[in-house]
């Protein structure tokens, strides 16, 4: 049986390590290097800047319409600090008629004092986006089937572009509105 040595760091492996000299690199390497530096410093300086504006913006297309994507993270922290993503939940998941989406949309327009809203009900929107508004003519796009958090985030635009502080204070006075009720009793006597 073979002893074991008394230090199991053997002295001379270690110095024969520090000795070993690794191979010049290669002469291409170092062009290549910066070549690759310098097309991601260019990728970087345009495109990450542009992502954060166009997540914190509502993107317009090119005929004018702000185009909704429904940046629903943005959204829906919004509405949990003032604590209606329950509510926010459950009109995500109703689903309305083209007549009561209308019906809606007319009734949270006059409450909230945007005045009349031209109300549009299509199987496909450019994009695919579950809506949009076109503050030119007034007019709400909605996507079958239309569901009640569609018509309540297009409608809030009617009075607030975009979705900053003043479009999550409107959509969540609707949100509001709607929970205590009083939203059933005005579409009702609308319909009278
Ligand atoms: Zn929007």
């Amino acid at each position: 049986m073979a002893e074991l040595p008394d230090d199991p760091y053997n002295d001379e492996l270690y110095f024969e390590e520090l000795e070993y000299e690794p191979p010049e690199p290669p002469a291409w390497r170092r062009p290549l290097l910066l070549g690759i530096a310098l097309v991601t410093a260019v990728a970087m300086a345009g495109v990450p800047v542009y992502n954060l504006i166009a997540a914190t913006r509502t993107p317009v297309a090119a005929n004018g319409l702000a185009v909704c994507t429904h940046d629903y993270c943005i959204v829906h922290d919004a509405m949990r600090e003032r604590d209606l993503d329950l509510s926010m939940s459950r009109y995500a998941n109703q689903r309305l008629d083209d007549a009561s989406a209308e019906r809606l949309a007319q009734s949270l327009a006059e409450q909230f004092g945007t005045g009349p809203v031209s109300v549009v009900v299509l199987d496909q929107l450019q994009g695919g986006v579950e809506g949009s508004f076109n503050p030119a003519t007034r007019t709400i796009f909605l996507r079958r089937p239309v569901s009640v958090w569609t018509v309540l985030h297009e409608v809030a635009h009617t009075e607030a572009p975009g979705h900053g502080e003043d479009f999550m204070e409107t959509l969540a006075e609707m949100t509001r509105w709607l929970d205590s009720g009083l939203a059933e009793a005005a579409m009702a006597q609308a319909a009278i």
